[in-house]
């Protein structure tokens, strides 16, 4: 058996490790509550999946797709952005990762501005994300709908801001370009890093 259940993960950390940034309130809310309902949602339409296939019944099939597809990858950022966050935050990459920056944007200040940009300009829900292009073998900024629309197959995201409304509308009302100065603040550098030591050995055999 390969399968798992979806299961929300502990926070690496105390609900108020992130402040003044990231308020224990607006941290709680969105890990137990929103993070938790995209798990819930995530094995709720696994099931409703297999019901449909005994059944032989596909009535709600590009239903259940999109559900999937938003679930999952709801989950999947969520845990994601959690690992991307650390009390110890900010600075600059350094080391692999700061050199392919470097290779991919330019400047830091390049991936900061366009990760920025991409992140600020979302119509509607959505996060931005660098994110490893294992074919061109470069790193990309991401402009995510929802959670999951405006993405290139293959690539793996590695750094995440969310700009859901309620990420941080608790904390900095109609203030999105404060909350994302505040997300330099407790960025976790090391974490992106390790994903991307990890992630650049992925081949798509293409
Ligand atoms: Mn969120």
């Amino acid at each position: 058996m390969i399968m798992q259940r979806y299961v929300l993960p502990e926070l690496p950390y105390d609900y108020a490790a992130l402040e003044p940034h990231y308020s224990a309130r607006l941290l709680a809310l969105h890990h137990d509550k929103h993070h938790a309902a995209y798990v819930a949602g995530a094995n709720t339409t696994v099931e409703k999946l297999a019901e449909a296939r005994e059944k032989n019944d596909y009535a709600a099939i590009n239903q259940l797709e999109k559900n999937l597809a938003f679930h999952v990858s709801g989950h999947v950022l969520h845990s994601v952005f959690w690992r991307n966050l650390s009390p110890r935050g900010g600075g600059e990459p350094e080391g692999a990762l700061a050199d392919a920056v470097l290779e991919s944007f330019g400047s830091f200040s390049g991936l900061k501005s366009q990760l920025e940009q991409a992140a600020l300009s979302i119509q509607g829900s959505g996060w931005g994300t660098m994110s490893w292009e294992p074919v061109g073998r470069r790193l990309v900024v991401e402009q995510v709908y929802d959670h999951q629309g405006n993405i290139g197959n293959g690539t793996v995201p590695l750094l995440v801001l969310d700009m859901w409304e309620h990420a941080f509308y608790l904390q900095y009302q109609t203030s999105k370009g404060e909350w994302v100065k505040a997300f330099w603040q407790i960025v976790n550098w090391p974490d992106a890093a390790h994903r991307f030591a990890t992630v650049r050995r992925l081949d798509l055999q293409l």
